[in-house]
């Protein structure tokens, strides 16, 4: 029998950057914390630990232009650029063979005038939202650019917010275009949509012509682990309380377990800042908990997969 796929979404990662701080409404945490400027390469690193003791697979982001602080082909404001290419080479070593890499659009935060490198006073998707084919086609492929010149491969993107949902046929066809024109790639992927308790929740091929295919693929669980961006609490108890939500020890009850029972496709969700949790890692310990139960009441029915597994298996 064949193997259910799951798979695991990791949105807003870049070098360096704390990007999520960058746009985010308040400056500190719900209990006074200030959010922290950025996140050192051991993160990544203790990441790709937990990645590789459970054989996790799927989609992680990499921001080009991380929260306007400067592309990562060419430098980040600061941060020796040592830091950002070491950053880059853990990446690629330890997640390339696993997880599928993807621009998150540009910035993350305001949109950019391609002509004048000048910042417009909108977000990423606010400025979607009035775009065209061509000009959407231009600015996505210019994330994926940057990507191929630090080496990356990228098939496929991230929607910054919801970036493109006003104009989502137009935004799936731009899409193809950029991959087409950067990779001479018929076949792309995207993330943008959350189908939470759905069921037969999947990917779903969005975007076709003879040649061409872009093929949506869902989130179909929540972020549990966003609450610790919030939470000082580092407790045993916060850790697993987090992991429960998704699967309880027994493997019966949580939102993995309520997805396989309507035949939806587990597609976990978490953030860079989620995992970090404002330097307290506790997201990062309750996404091993949780890879840890699935593993051990699953493991022999479940099959972690990328996002170019997923796109080419469907
Ligand atoms: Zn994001």
């Amino acid at each position: 029998m064949e193997k259910q796929s799951i798979s695991l979404i990791i949105d807003d990662p870049a070098p360096r950057v704390h990007v999520y701080r960058e746009h985010a409404k308040s400056p500190c945490t719900r209990d006074g914390r200030p959010l922290l400027d950025n996140i050192p390469n051991d993160f990544l690193s203790d990441f790709c630990d937990v990645c590789e003791q459970y054989g996790l697979a799927g989609k992680f982001s990499i921001v080009p232009n991380p929260g306007c602080r400067g592309e990562i082909s060419h430098g980040v404001e600061g941060f020796p650029y040592s830091e950002i290419l070491e950053w880059l080479d853990i990446a690629k070593r330890r997640l390339g063979e696993r997880f599928t890499f993807g621009p998150e659009m540009l910035t993350h935060h305001k949109a950019v005038n391609l002509k004048t490198g000048a910042y417009y006073d909108c977000n990423e998707m606010e400025w979607a939202a009035t775009q065209t084919r061509e000009s959407l086609a231009e600015y996505i492929a210019h994330a994926l650019q940057i990507l191929r010149d630090v080496g990356i491969r990228a098939v496929g993107v991230t929607s910054p917010w919801a970036f493109g949902i006003e104009l989502e046929d137009i935004y799936t066809a731009a899409i193809s275009d950029a991959v087409y024109r950067v990779w001479g790639e018929t076949r792309a992927w995207y993330f943008l949509r959350g189908m939470r308790g759905v069921p037969k929740a999947g990917p779903w091929r969005a975007y076709w012509t003879a040649e061409r295919s872009v093929i949506s693929i869902p989130a179909t669980l929540n972020d549990e682990f966003w609450e610790t961006i919030e939470n000082p609490d580092t407790s045993e108890a916060h850790v697993k309380e987090r992991a429960d939500r998704i699967l309880t020890e027994d493997g019966k009850h949580g939102s993995f377990a309520d997805a396989l029972r309507i035949g939806a496709m587990p597609v976990l969700i978490s953030h860079w800042q989620s995992l970090y949790s404002n330097g307290k890692r506790t997201g990062l310990r309750a996404l091993a908990e949780t890879a840890r139960r699935i593993e051990k009441n699953y493991g022999r029915e479940v099959e972690w997969q990328s996002f170019e597994e997923i796109m080419r298996r469907y």
